[in-house]
């Protein structure tokens, strides 16, 4: 008896896409950190890439963020330029929208190869950035615009929209342990 190979071999692929669509959601690790372990890919491959991050996580994001510059990636960090001088929820959307108006702007613009939205999603989520204006600004890229769309619970239509869809599931994670989030692993 045979054994049955461990994954059905895919159909040949027969075309290019001169860009993709790629969306990691799921409520397990590795969202932001695959979506830049492409960005070192793109890097490799002499691609101009642009990470928005959506969500202020101080000096969490430190670590990819000082790689990723030096090695030539333009990087937004919701809040750039912004002071959060009070808890004002509307000072909150405002600020998420400045956000999407600068992603917007940069894949729009044809110059990048590579968008990372990290942690889109939840803005999405929360009626912060209108989904409608993603599916547009995606619809309407420059063709060889690649995008990466990051965070839990993404949007359907924006999974209907993506080429590729993944979806991280948790099977343990060390915080539900009262483990620390752990520098050098998590940020
Ligand atoms: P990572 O940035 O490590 O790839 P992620 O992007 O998939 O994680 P986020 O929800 O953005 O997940 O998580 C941000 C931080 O929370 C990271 O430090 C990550 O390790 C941690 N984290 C991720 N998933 C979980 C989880 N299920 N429970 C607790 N903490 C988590
Ligand atoms: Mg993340």
């Amino acid at each position: 008896m045979t054994a049955e190979p461990p994954v059905t071999p895919p159909p040949r692929a027969t075309t290019h896409a001169t860009s993709l669509v790629l969306v990691n959601t799921g409520d397990g690790k590795g969202k932001s950190t695959a979506a830049f372990g492409t960005v070192m890919r793109a890097i490799a491959r002499g691609w101009k890439v642009g990470v928005i991050q959506f969500l202020k996580s101080g000096e969490w994001s430190v670590g990819e963020e000082k790689v990723a510059r030096d090695l030539g990636v333009d990087w937004w960090a919701l809040g750039d330029g912004f002071t959060w001088d009070s808890e004002d929820m509307s000072q909150s959307r405002a600020i998420a929208y400045e956000a999407w108006s600068k992603a917007r702007e940069v894949i729009a613009s044809g110059e990048y190869q590579l968008v990372v939205l990290d942690e889109i999603t939840y803005p999405i989520n929360w009626g912060w950035i209108p989904v409608d204006e993603v599916l547009k600004t995606i619809r309407n890229r420059p063709e060889k615009v690649s995008i990466i769309i990051t965070g839990r619970d993404a949007p359907e239509q924006i999974v209907e929209l993506a080429d590729t869809v993944t979806e991280m599931r948790k099977v343990k994670h060390a915080f539900d342990a009262g483990i620390a989030a752990k520098r050098g692993i998590d940020y």
